[in-house]
């Protein structure tokens, strides 16, 4: 009860930097509460299937927030400690310009050296140049880590900024060997874009061997700007998306896929996922039962695992 009136109390009065996460007030969110922390208004990845590029101007030109070290030691200072935040929901920590810039590697130090809990989702090897800091709060902190497809050229086209998968494999496998527990999130699938089971199970079972606790996955949920990117960039199966979307269902201002095919989906997924011996949980698609018991969609249940935790 007394954790409901802070959060109600910091979003009454307003905060700068660290602000309770809202998902575009999606009815099919599970996420556990936690605060997010954005360093960069925009992301320079350039994802094809971006949902945030609909809701923020000038989405892929990455910029920083302003003043964004003393904003982020006011706001720390009126959270309990313990709290989880995480680094980002709607931008990537790692986006390029942090590369020179710093200011995420700034804000992880001063959330860790505070005594908060901090949850990493990003696409980027970047985070390993942060190792140094992660390992030492390896009990504080988790990192999800997206791979959407192992086929190097389909991950050109559909995230054209950000770093190989092998890449973001080898990240995977370092950071669990620092003990920092991670996620992967095969997030989005897109049909007839990375969908085919051969394809997902090879990239399930290298991310399992590679140290992941957990795979998260979802469908792709189309919204007007990211459909016409993805219809652009992959022609020949674009009648064949645009077939797929329309014998869907609308939720929440997206398009989904109907129901059975979301189903079909998850499930194989999930079962590739425990078969390679990790938890499985998924994002925004309304199959709660699919669920490993006690990992939280988003990761942040992984927190405190990592060196505890075997299957
Ligand atoms: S990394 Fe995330 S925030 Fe950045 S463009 Fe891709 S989907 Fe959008």
């Amino acid at each position: 009860m007394s954790s409901v009136i802070t959060y109600l109390k910091i979003y009454r009065f307003g905060m700068y930097a660290v602000k309770p996460f809202d998902p575009w007030r999606s009815p099919m969110c599970t996420c556990p509460r936690k605060y997010v922390l954005h360093p960069y208004t925009g992301c320079g990845h350039g994802c094809l299937y971006c949902y945030a590029s609909s809701y923020i101007r000038n989405f892929f030109n990455p910029r920083p927030k302003k003043s964004l070290g003393r904003a982020l030691v006011k706001d720390l200072g009126k959270l309990p400690l313990g709290t989880v935040i995480e680094m980002s929901t709607s931008s990537d920590p790692y986006t390029p310009p942090e590369m020179d810039l710093r200011i995420s590697r700034e804000a992880i130090r001063e959330i860790l050296e505070r005594g908060f809990r901090l949850l990493i989702t990003t696409k980027s090897t970047l985070v390993l140049r942060d190792l140094d800091i992660l390992a030492r709060y390896r009990d504080k902190v988790a990192v999800a880590i997206t791979i959407t497809t192992l086929d190097s050229g389909v991950a050109s086209v559909l995230e054209p900024g950000a770093p190989h998968p092998e890449e973001r494999l080898r990240a995977v496998r370092k950071l669990s060997e620092a003990g920092v527990p991670t996620l992967v999130r095969l997030d989005p699938i897109v049909p007839y874009v990375n969908d085919e089971y051969s394809l997902v199970a090879k990239l399930v079972d290298r991310a399992v061997s590679a140290g992941a606790l957990q795979i998260t996955s979802s469908t792709y949920k189309a919204r007007a700007d990211s459909l016409k990117r993805l219809l652009n960039a992959f022609p020949h199966v674009s009648s064949k998306i645009v077939e797929a979307y329309r014998a869907g269902e609308r939720i929440g201002g997206y398009l989904y896929l109907d129901r059975d095919r979301r189903l079909e989906y998850m499930k194989m997924v999930r079962e590739l996922t425990l078969r390679a011996g990790a938890a499985f949980n998924t994002c925004r698609e309304g199959f709660a039962e699919l669920a490993s018991r006690g990992f939280s969609c988003d990761g942040s249940s992984l927190i405190g695992r990592g060196s505890l935790f075997k299957f």
